[in-house]
């Protein structure tokens, strides 16, 4: 038996698991399944019956919960609990899906992750009656558009990292050209501790921070507003039941504590980070805002598009065993960056897109990064974000962010109001989108944005 092999049809819940998941999960992913909302059964819906993504909402008139994407509208855990529309599932996951965040799922592990998705496909489901024939059905469901959406979790430590391979050579080309990458690349994957206190939901303002900085003539420096502010496009991995300190995760297992992922924008001013960031890393230049996606699509609805990672090119080091796992794998996720000038939004014209990449290009995979973050002992808790780095890949195209896009500024970008940009602009919208798949498989994450705003 693989030790801990994700896949659909071959996957083990683990200890506590009934067995039959694999069937159940297969059951939610069927591409003939249809929901009794209309709108997720669009060809080109994000939120499909079978895509199902979490996260946490509120309104005018509802406190904070919990909800699931589904078409265009979200359906309200808690409303859907309280209704006793959930009685199959046991007490512990109930009191779960009806708390304000999602912490409390997080920390009950894939079993009970699976469980829920399997009751709530089928709530949804076009042939089941409960929640379609009600006359209140639609308390249930209220529409996307009138909820105001917030983090999805309580995240108490963020991570991120750089394992992109085409990234991490384009940058390192740049202030080092003969030697791109530093000696330790190949063999771990190079991360720093993030801010999670900054963390902000999708739609939230960026207001252009304040840094110090040097110009191109060198000290002294001086302060004020930065000027290369920058997008970066990466993958965001929530962690659910962590570990308890000092005991590693072994990368077999990593996966059973990543409960979904999301889009994550790492807001960064390329001025300051020049200046600062050695012998240290990052600090200033990443931590005023980090962006996240508010819909957090489970591990189970990606199921059918993990594939295997890029190979390893001759002559590339062996992974330490701490790092190896019998099925390194990478998810084959489009990821789209657009811009939309003030101009443009003003005008009713679409953002411009700047890049277009894929997820399965990156070189680490989520479980080594997992299981790098913990192997000395280091504990993840439920709510835990970690980032994968600017996902790049190797054509022009595929660059992640406009320091790479654009080369430090030398190739700008053309926006649909005939302006450039070498960095953003005050007033500038960055749209970022993520699917997987086409036709009848498609599922989406959504969008991730957030409007550059003047520095005061
Ligand atoms: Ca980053």
């Amino acid at each position: 038996m693989p030790e801990s092999s994700f896949d659909a049809a071959t996957w083990s819940p683990g200890p506590g698991g009934s067995g039959t998941w694999p069937e159940a999960l297969a059951g939610t992913l069927d591409p003939s399944r249809r929901s009794f909302v209309e709108s997720a059964n669009a060809p080109d819906a994000d939120f499909p019956i079978r895509n199902l993504p979490f996260g946490a909402f509120s309104t005018d008139t509802l406190e904070p919960r919990l909800g699931v994407a589904i078409g265009d509208r979200a359906l309200d855990l808690r409303n859907v609990v309280e209704a006793g529309l959930l009685e199959g599932l046991d007490g512990r996951i109930r009191c779960a899906l009806s708390a304000a965040s999602l912490d409390d799922l997080l920390a009950l592990g894939r079993p009970a992750w699976l469980a829920a998705r399997v009751a709530i496909s089928r709530l949804l489901d076009a042939d089941h009656a409960a929640l379609r024939d009600r006359a209140d059905r639609e308390t249930f469901l209220p529409a996307i558009e009138d909820i105001r959406l917030g983090l999805p979790a309580r995240t108490r430590d963020y991570t991120d990292f750089y394992a992109s391979e085409h990234h991490a050579t384009n940058v390192g080309r740049m202030f080092r050209p003969d030697n791109p990458l530093m000696p330790n690349w190949k063999h771990l994957p190079v991360g720093y501790h993030g801010r999670a206190s900054s963390l902000v939901p999708s739609g939230t303002p960026i207001r252009r921070p304040h840094g110090q900085t040097v110009g191109p003539d060198g000290p002294p420096p001086a302060y004020g507003p930065v000027r290369l502010l920058d997008y970066e496009i990466e993958v965001g991995f929530l962690i659910g039941p962590g570990n308890r300190l000092g005991d590693p995760i072994p990368a077999s297992r990593a996966l059973d504590h990543v409960f979904g992922l999301a889009i994550v924008n790492d807001w960064s001013a390329r001025d300051v980070q020049k200046w600062e960031y050695q012998p240290l890393g990052p600090f200033n230049a990443k931590n005023f805002a980090t962006s996240i996606s508010p819909w957090v699509v489970t591990l189970e609805a990606l199921a059918p598009f993990m594939v295997d990672g890029p190979p390893r090119a001759a002559g590339d080091p062996e992974n330490l065993p701490y790092l190896r796992h019998d099925r390194d794998i990478a998810i084959d996720l489009e990821l789209e960056v657009a811009i939309a000038s003030k101009t443009m939004r003003d005008a009713g014209t679409p953002a411009t897109r700047v890049s277009l990449g894929n997820y399965r290009e990156m070189y680490w995979s989520i479980a080594q990064m997992v299981a790098h973050h913990t192997s000395t002992g280091c504990n993840l808790q439920p709510g835990d974000l970690m980032a994968s780095g600017t996902v790049s890949g190797p054509e022009e195209s595929n660059r992640g962010c406009l320091l790479e896009r654009t080369w430090r500024g030398e190739n700008p970008v053309e926006l649909a109001d005939g302006t450039s940009r070498r960095f953003l602009q005050d007033g500038d919208e960055v749209v970022m989108r993520g699917w997987c798949g086409r036709g009848e498989r498609r599922i989406g994450f959504g969008a991730c944005t957030g409007i550059v705003d003047p520095a005061t």
